[in-house]
């Protein structure tokens, strides 16, 4: 029996992404913790197929042992062992998001004695989670900066429910980290824009071409029709980029059933123009994921849009775990300074 207390964690603060914060710091600090009430305020809570693969995937990842790992299960007991490199694949076994397995992961295995290979099967462009293109040019490029040595390829779109995606990733063991200080976005180098589109009448993309083309008052062209028909199952997903000398920005729409293509394009549209109307670095998703990188790195600093709740719930979980302390200051409207130290 393991005698380093557990540390007591309530869920209900949060969704999905408390538990993967919790499961990676974790295996990283060798704390067992006790997750109650997850994802308690969510309409169908607890352990969904994309959480529980998380779960066990971390689990094998690190040796855990694990208590309440079933799908609905409220209530998880984890134990973490030591992180060992290796090669891994893991399955979700539906459309769930492959993206947000390789962010649980990716940061223990930054602490592995060797480096790692992942394959990951889901959902590649899944609505509430980072499309695959959010992980290669906005994600991977900060944490890259930092010292990081990781890489990922898309092998094959996978969009909601059919999954059938793959995503493949490259981890080096860290060997030093830098801090963190993104704090201006520098040159703008380009605007970008992609539709991405398999097995769905063709009109639904141009209808999202012609909205967003419209709302952002771009040039007529430059927003690309990708098929992606590769994927097994029907899927559309618009991805609408900025990149800047020193961060790129994406706004994604993932068509779903019963949302027009113009409201999926408007979506999209309107997240890159008020990214674009702030001069902060930092968008509000990545504001979130870059937080435990931060941590993890002794300290940092970075602009962003506005503080959302993944964001707040993360700071206080990533404070239980690790001997750092975040501070939130409003700079100007639109603009919120977070600092680690
Ligand atoms: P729940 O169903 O409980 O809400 P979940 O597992 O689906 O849980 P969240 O807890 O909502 O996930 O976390 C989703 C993560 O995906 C967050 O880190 C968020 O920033 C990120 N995310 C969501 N949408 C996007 C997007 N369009 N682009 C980039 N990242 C995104």
């Amino acid at each position: 029996m393991k005698s380093t207390p557990i540390l007591q964690i309530s869920g209900d603060s949060g969704g999905g992404q408390l538990l993967r914060s919790a499961l990676s710091l974790a295996m990283i600090t060798g704390l067992p913790f006790r997750m109650t009430n997850i994802r308690g305020k969510r309409p169908k809570p607890g352990l969904m197929r994309q959480h529980l693969t998380c779960v066990k995937a971390a689990a094998e990842v690190c040796d855990a042992c694990v208590d309440g790992a079933e799908l609905g299960s409220v209530e998880l007991v984890f134990r973490p062992g030591k992180v060992s490199g290796g090669y891994y694949s893991f399955a979700i076994g539906s459309g769930g998001s492959t993206t947000l397995v390789l962010q649980t992961l990716l940061p223990a295995l930054l602490h592995a004695e060797k480096a790692s290979t992942l394959r990951i099967e889901g959902g590649t462009h899944n609505p509430m989670a980072p499309p695959f293109d959010f992980i290669e040019h906005c994600y991977l490029p900060v944490i890259q900066s930092m010292g990081v040595k990781a890489s990922a390829t898309l092998e094959r779109n996978g969009f909601m429910q059919a999954g059938g995606g793959v995503l493949t990733a490259e981890i080096h063991p860290i060997k030093k980290w830098k801090k963190l200080k993104l704090t201006e976005r520098g040159a703008l180098h380009e605007s970008f824009g992609r539709v991405l589109h398999a097995h769905l009448h063709r009109d639904i993309a141009e209808r999202e071409i012609a909205t967003a083309t419209q709302l952002l008052e771009w040039p007529v062209g430059q927003i690309d029709l990708r098929y992606a028909n590769d994927s097994t199952g029907p899927g559309n997903a618009i991805l609408l980029g900025a990149r800047f000398e020193n961060v790129c920005e994406i706004s994604t729409g993932i068509a779903q059933q019963g949302r027009s293509a113009e409201a999926v394009a408007t979506g999209a549209a309107k997240g890159l123009r008020s990214y674009l109307a702030s001069p902060a670095p930092v968008g509000v998703h990545l504001a979130d994921q870059l937080l435990l990188p931060m941590a993890l790195a002794g300290g940092g600093v970075f602009h962003t849009l506005s503080i959302t709740d993944h964001t707040r719930t993360n700071m206080a979980l990533i404070e239980q775990f690790l001997p750092v302390k975040f501070t939130v200051e409003e700079l100007k409207a639109g603009v919120k300074k977070i600092r680690c130290d």
